[in-house]
């Protein structure tokens, strides 16, 4: 379509009209009015004809990293709204207009204004993968001489990078156990600038009291809070975690809000902006924005997303019911269940329970752990794999995916031996009862 080749009229033709490109060749001199297209080469006007029909991207069949903008009117209309975004303190610059894919795209924006009503924001920014909203947020607010303070239950990949970022910079790390509000006081002090909370924890599900710790980070000017509620979503909040004095919320969009395992992806939202232009200057600078493609079917899935969430809550509710009166099961661990340890809080302010459950078989050890895990599978239904909110039910055996490394001692400390995890999926609840009461009668050696 875009080559010079053509029939030999059109050829003669051409020869014409290069002719008259001829007459803007000479370094000395050119003529008054512009050249024409019309009288370039095939090969030129082709690909610019076909560049036009596809206006305003630069590539006749797709949306291109970068528009056509015109002139440089609209380049001069960009840097002003910018530098109104950072000045004046607005919003994010992460809502201008598609300029450049490292700073946004069409599909980024319509994410954006998806999370940011979801999240009840000022400001959003979507990044290629949760870890990178999460390292974005640490790389902002994690300078030399700061200290931070991260719960013991958030992911390990989040928990590995403020080890690494701390000592890189010269700041300081301390771990408290999720709940420990006395911990977590003791532990501040005036040089603290981050405290970072999952809800819920994976694989215990512990439920964070947002406006305990809201109250207890904001006695230390300067520290922020920031959350990752990736697990919970914010569909589960009766109230959006920014209202209640949360200053960051981070989450993976590679899971429930995305919601079919298709696509890694993250976001951050936060009401203050010059913290989010701040993270907005890092993602120009080195990347880890969400790409185009992803982000528009990210945000244009959001609303199937939301009701598939609600059916795997409900369906966990229900899994985790029966789990907790059968006889092999010592514990189950789910937000929906009355002898949860945040019971309280979690009926106050969440109003969904989560897809996530893990739980302790009666009378097996490790190694039978992780052959109750295999049976599970052998079923054919759950799958065995790492994450969860994805179409089909998840099972592994927690040690094996998570803690593979780490010392078994450690492990029965945090409470964190001898669990199957289930990430829930979209099929009917008995089904998958029906897979696990067999397993646990069945399998591993009973
Ligand atoms: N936060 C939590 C609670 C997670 O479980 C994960 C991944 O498992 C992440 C963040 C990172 O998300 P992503 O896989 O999109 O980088």
């Amino acid at each position: 379509m875009i080559d010079g080749g053509g029939s030999p009229t059109a050829v003669s033709a051409a020869e014409r009209r290069r002719g008259s490109v001829a007459d803007y060749l000479d370094p000395e001199r050119a003529p008054e009015a512009p050249p024409s297209r019309a009288a370039m080469s095939a090969a030129t006007r082709e690909l610019h004809d076909a560049i036009d029909r596809n206006a305003p991207w630069l590539h006749p069949e797709r949306r291109t990293i970068q528009r056509d903008l015109g002139d440089s009117r609209e380049v001069v209309a960009w840097q002003e709204a910018k530098a109104a975004f950072v000045l004046r303190g607005d919003a994010a610059w992460s809502e201008l207009p598609h300029l450049y894919a490292r700073y946004g795209t069409p599909g980024t924006a319509a994410l954006i204004a998806a999370l940011r009503a979801l999240e009840v924001a000022r400001c959003a920014i979507v990044t290629d993968s949760g870890m990178q909203a999460v390292a974005l947020v640490a790389d902002v607010l994690l300078q030399p001489g700061t200290h931070a303070i991260a719960m013991r239950q958030v992911y390990n990949k989040t928990r590995a990078f403020f080890e690494a970022s701390a000592r890189r910079v010269g700041a300081r790390l301390t771990l408290v156990d999720d709940g420990d509000h006395a911990a977590l006081a003791a532990a501040l002090v005036p040089e603290t600038r981050l405290v970072f909370a999952e809800t819920f924890t994976n694989p215990l599900t512990r439920a964070q009291d947002i406006p305990a710790l809201v109250a207890l980070v904001h006695r230390v000017p300067g520290a922020k809070l920031v959350i990752d509620s990736t697990i919970a979503t914010p569909w589960a909040m009766r109230t959006p975690l920014v209202t209640r004095g949360v200053d960051v919320v981070v989450g993976s969009l590679t899971k429930a809000l995305g919601g079919e395992d298709a696509q890694l992806g993250g976001y951050l939202a936060t009401d203050q902006p010059e913290l989010a232009n701040q993270v907005m200057d890092l993602v120009a600078m080195r990347g880890g924005i969400l790409d185009d493609e992803r982000a528009q079917r990210i945000a244009g899935g959001l609303p199937r997303a939301a009701e598939r969430h609600a059916r795997r809550c409900a369906t966990a509710a229900h899994v985790a019911a029966f789990l907790a009166r059968h006889p092999r099961v010592e514990r189950v661990f789910h937000p929906s269940l009355p002898d949860h340890p945040d019971a309280d809080v979690i009926a106050r302010d969440y109003l969904r329970t989560g897809s996530l459950l893990a739980f302790r078989a009666r009378e097996l050890d490790e190694p039978g752990h992780r052959a109750l895990a295999d049976a599970i599978v052998a079923t054919g239904v759950p799958r065995f794999a790492l994450s969860f909110d994805g179409l089909v039910t998840k099972v592994n055996h927690h040690r094996t995916v998570s803690e593979y490394f780490t010392p078994p001692e450690l492990v029965a400390r945090l409470g964190i031996d001898r669990l199957i995890r289930l990430g829930i999926g979209l099929e009917e609840p008995d089904d998958l009862i029906a897979c696990l009461n067999w397993a646990l009668h069945r399998a591993a050696g009973r």
